[in-house]
């Protein structure tokens, strides 16, 4: 497919497609998680929704997703106690999946709210915020289809009575019952070209407002391959005029921060950033209590739905006296997300007091709040496992004994560090011109690098960073 342009207006090149080599994409490193992998009584079997072992705490998470949604879980938090790497972030993000399609996670970690420039509680306060999602709800006409044709057509410029300028942009749009050639606004083009959009790419137009927006590719199969949702797009089923729903998620963090510095536009965020009128460049408590305003609002006329997220807050002894005080209130507060602490820690001092000792370094009164779970370690095997499945996502082939090797690692070091091996290994086995990983390339990867406690071993031993 070509696109078509008209002889004197610039063209529309074809954008680069996405790679999709293993190589050339990243990929998040809970990916493989899907959720907690419990069957319909709430039973764990060993390997499933990508999660390895760990029965008893997915279990018990299961039971606090349960208490979630019959919403007997507020005012509460869940704590994660376990040793690092052994899987509190996948735990918190699984309860998300299980909590819903698109509910926010926001993962933070507690020495995040140590900012000059922040005050503390306003960093505690911004991740709860995003934590909440908005599902908005809109009833459009639209154009959907595969863009097969885009002409801009030029006319001289009225104004200075010469020079050219757009003056309507052809779009040809086809869906599998039939295809249309439209006429639009020369605003459209402007849009086109600052999504980079090119024939072969599937498209919606709004009727209304020509706001313009790329669903993916239909002849770049592979492509368009979602990781996210594991969808593929393909041609669009209906005709290419119809009424659609469309459904935006946005978070109460994004609305504070779009009100606190308003844009003109047409796209959901200019006019949802024009909800309140405000002039303000910061997001202030006042601000925050006029979005909830609003946004009440619009859930009070059904345009929009609440969607409750998760905040995680990892290593949630870095956190001191005052912001524990802060997430007490937090947690008390109608619009709160579930909330997921997690710590490695044993008794500890709580940071901002001189004589404080708590268990995992948490106030009692928020501790007494806290369901607690423990994660457990993992045997040889288990990291095997892991590892497996973190292999086949990324599309990599180990060889013979790569796996045995990979799981003494991860036994000796960590999972993590297992985990981390992969990586570098299959760049030096593509170096090498190999598509699988072999034993000698994590050897290799052995000698450059150190597992945390080689590391922390040799420093202890004496020897270390001069060599000695
Ligand atoms: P830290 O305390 O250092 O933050 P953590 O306990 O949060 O560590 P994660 O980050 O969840 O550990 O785990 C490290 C990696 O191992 C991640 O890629 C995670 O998805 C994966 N992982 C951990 N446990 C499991 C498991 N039981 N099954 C599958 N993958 C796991």
């Amino acid at each position: 497919m070509k696109a078509t342009t008209s002889t004197s207006a610039p063209p529309v090149h074809n954008a680069p497609l996405p790679s999709t080599s293993a190589a050339g994409r990243r990929i998040a490193p809970h990916s493989h998680i899907k959720g907690l992998g419990l069957n319909s009584d709430g039973f764990a079997s060993t390997d499933s929704a990508g999660f390895v072992g760990q029965t008893n705490a997915r279990e018990a998470c299961g039971v606090v997703v349960d208490l979630i949604k019959s919403r007997k879980f507020s005012g509460r938090a869940l704590l994660l106690v376990g040793a690092p790497g052994t899987g509190k972030t996948a735990l918190a993000l699984a309860v998300s999946h299980e909590l819903g399609v698109k509910v926010p996670f926001c993962p933070m970690v507690g020495s995040e709210v140590y900012s000059t420039e922040v005050k503390k509680t306003e960093v505690l306060a911004e991740a709860f915020r995003r934590a909440i999602g908005l599902r908005i709800k809109e009833t459009k006409e639209v154009y959907e289809g595969e863009v097969t044709e885009l002409t801009p057509s030029e006319a001289e410029n009225p104004l200075s009575g010469y020079g050219k300028t757009v003056s309507h942009v052809i779009v040809g749009l086809k869906s599998v019952k039939g295809t249309k050639q439209l006429r639009l606004d020369p605003s459209i083009y402007e849009a086109i070209l600052k999504e980079k959009i090119v024939v072969g790419d599937v498209i919606y137009v709004e009727a209304n407002t020509g706001a313009v927006k790329r669903v993916g590719r239909s002849d770049a199969y592979a492509s368009s391959y979602d990781l996210e949702s594991e969808t593929y797009v393909s041609l669009p089923k209906g005709d290419v005029h119809k009424r659609k729903e469309l459904v935006q998620d946005l978070t109460l963090g994004d609305l504070d921060s779009a009100n606190a510095r308003p844009q003109g536009g047409q796209d959901i965020m200019s006019v949802m950033g024009s909800l309140v009128r405000s002039g303000r460049t910061e997001v202030t408590d006042k601000l925050r209590r006029e979005v909830n305003k609003v946004v009440k609002g619009y859930v009070d006329q059904g345009v929009a739905e609440v969607v409750p997220g998760v905040v995680f807050i990892d290593e949630v002894h870095m956190l001191d006296i005052e912001c524990f005080t802060y997430l007490n209130a937090l947690l008390e507060s109608p619009m709160a997300p579930t909330v997921i602490l997690a710590t490695n820690r044993g008794q500890a001092l709580v940071r901002g007091t001189t004589d404080i000792v708590s268990p995992h370094g948490i106030p009692v009164d928020l501790l007494d709040r806290c369901l607690i779970v423990k994660t457990d370690g993992y045997t040889r095997e288990q990291v095997g496992r892991v590892v497996q499945v973190r292999a086949n996502v990324e599309g990599l082939k180990l060889g013979e004994g790569v796996l045995d090797r990979m799981a003494a690692e991860g036994e000796r070091g960590s999972l993590r560090y297992a985990l981390q091996l992969l990586t570098p290994a299959s760049i030096l086995a593509t170096l090498a011109g190999r598509s699988e990983i072999e034993v000698d390339d994590i050897a290799e990867m052995n000698e450059l690098f150190l597992d945390a406690k080689t590391s922390a071993g040799l420093i202890a031993a004496g020897g270390g960073f001069d060599g000695g």
